[in-house]
Parts: C-alpha cells; sequence; structure tokens
C-alpha cells in the first residue's frame, strides 16, 4: 500500500493532474484544461463524486501554479503576470441553451511574437509592431443546462498566455440565446399553447404538448375551456443551483383550433 499523499503537496497534485515531476508550466495547464473538461460538474449532474473529483483537480492546479510563480527559475527577479481573459460571444438557439452540452468555438489567440519577443513600436514585420500575433484555436466548452440570455461561461486557462510563468486567462463567452417560435421562456418553466380541435374540448382526452424535454401528454378533461391551463410538472428547463439539479414546469395553455374558413360565396 502506497503512503496516502499529503493533500495540497506537489506529489498529490502531480498525481491528481497525471503529471510526471519533471512537468513544466506548460504541462500543467493542459492537463488542467483537459482535465477540467471531463470532469466538470455540468458535464455530470447529480454525481457529487465527479463534482469532488472536480474540486481536487482545480486545487491541484493552485497548488502547482503557485508554486511555479514562488520559483520560477526562468524568469529570474520577474513578477509572473496572468495572461489577459479573451471574450468572444456565442449564439445559441433556445433549445441548445435549455438543454446545455458541449459546443466548439474557434478563437484567435494572442502570442508574444516571436520575431520581435513582444517589443511594441519595434516596426516589426511579423506583428506590425503590436508585439503579439494571432493563433487560431479551437476551444471545448461546457454551456451548462438552462443558461440564460446574456449570461457568461468562464472557461480556465484558455485565454491569453501569461508572462514570466503565469498563469494564462480564461475564455470568456457571452450566451446569446434565441426565441423559439412556439415555447417562451419564465426562468426555468416553459409556456407554450396548444390548439385543439372543438370536438376535444367537449369530450376529452389526451393532448400531445411539444416541450424542451419531448413530447409530453396532457389528459384533458371533458368540457375543456379554451384558455385553460395545464401544468407539467417537472417538464421545464433543468439547471444546477448550489450542486443540486433544479427543474422548472411546462405549462400549456389549451386553446380551441379555428373553424375552417367559410367557403367562398358562391355567384348567384
Ligand atoms: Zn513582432
Amino acid at each position: 500500500m502506497s503512503p496516502e499523499r499529503k493533500r495540497g503537496s506537489r506529489e498529490w497534485a502531480l498525481d491528481i493532474l497525471g503529471l510526471s515531476p519533471a512537468a513544466g508550466a506548460e504541462d500543467v495547464h493542459r492537463a488542467y484544461r483537459r482535465l477540467a473538461f471531463e470532469f466538470h460538474p455540468d458535464r455530470h449532474a447529480g454525481q457529487p463524486e465527479m463534482e469532488a473529483r472536480f474540486k481536487e483537480i482545480v486545487e491541484a492546479y493552485e497548488a502547482l501554479r503557485s508554486e511555479a510563480a514562488d520559483g520560477d527559475s526562468h524568469h529570474p527577479g520577474e513578477p509572473p503576470r496572468r495572461g489577459r481573459d479573451l471574450h468572444y460571444d456565442i449564439r445559441l438557439d433556445f433549445l441548445e441553451a435549455a438543454a446545455g452540452g458541449e459546443v466548439s468555438v474557434q478563437i484567435e489567440r494572442p502570442f508574444v511574437c516571436p520575431d520581435c519577443g513582444g517589443g511594441e513600436g519595434s516596426g516589426c514585420g511579423a506583428c506590425g509592431g503590436s508585439g503579439e500575433v494571432l493563433e487560431g484555436a479551437v476551444v471545448r466548452a461546457i454551456i451548462p443546462s438552462g443558461i440564460e440570455d446574456g449570461e457568461e461561461v468562464r472557461v480556465p486557462a484558455e485565454g491569453a498566455p501569461g508572462g514570466a510563468g503565469g498563469r494564462p486567462g480564461d475564455l470568456v463567452l457571452k450566451v446569446a440565446s434565441a426565441r423559439h417560435p412556439a415555447l417562451e421562456r419564465r426562468g426555468l418553466n416553459v409556456r407554450s399553447e396548444v390548439r385543439v380541435p372543438r370536438f376535444r374540448l367537449v369530450e376529452g382526452g389526451t393532448v400531445r404538448v411539444f416541450t424542451v424535454r419531448g413530447a409530453a401528454h396532457v389528459e384533458i378533461p371533458p368540457k375543456t375551456r379554451p384558455g385553460r391551463t395545464f401544468r407539467l410538472k417537472g417538464w421545464g428547463i433543468s439547471r444546477r443551483r448550489s450542486g443540486r439539479m433544479v427543474t422548472g414546469d411546462h405549462v400549456v395553455r389549451i386553446l380551441e383550433m379555428p373553424a375552417k374558413p367559410p367557403k367562398a360565396p358562391g355567384r348567384r
């Protein structure tokens, strides 16, 4: 039985991130990005052991980062600088925002210009004097289910690289969520209308309802008045709130299908 490594120690942190003792700062960032993506709680809703694992990964990363910042021999006397956050907008349709999931985002990430080493105003041809060059990258991000229009998702360590051993910035995705022609969102609840023929209102029976979770069925009683609403519990949008999954309802308003338009009056 191997001795338990002390939580927060370098050996423990390397173990958690699956790294060898020779790992450099870039290896640490890379392992962290990969594991943080894999074990992100939004991919494993309702699995506390995955959430615990994710917390360990973040803790291990923080432990190795602070260590690198203390004793980085490559940049003597230079304080580590955190990289900038990069901001991008992404558009999701209504059902994508409701369900959440993985998205791939094409970004351009700035790096210190290799030709001039970042010397601004140097008249460098490679970077036009800005000291930075851009490199295309595809970043995978987890969009939590139930995200709202205008909210931001932070993808750790996918922003601009840090300086002198500092950690990279984050990628910040601002979500724009489109409206849906038939579904209306109120927090985690969703509303819609369904039109049924007159005989269905009179006789009652099963009505099929389109929801964010697929087709649901509601039983309406005989002599249902048009405009009456029915609540389908748990058929709304789910969202993680303080570690728990909370789910809204679907509220459907039953209306009468308009009668067929009268035939054009015949000539007399
Ligand atoms: Zn340059």
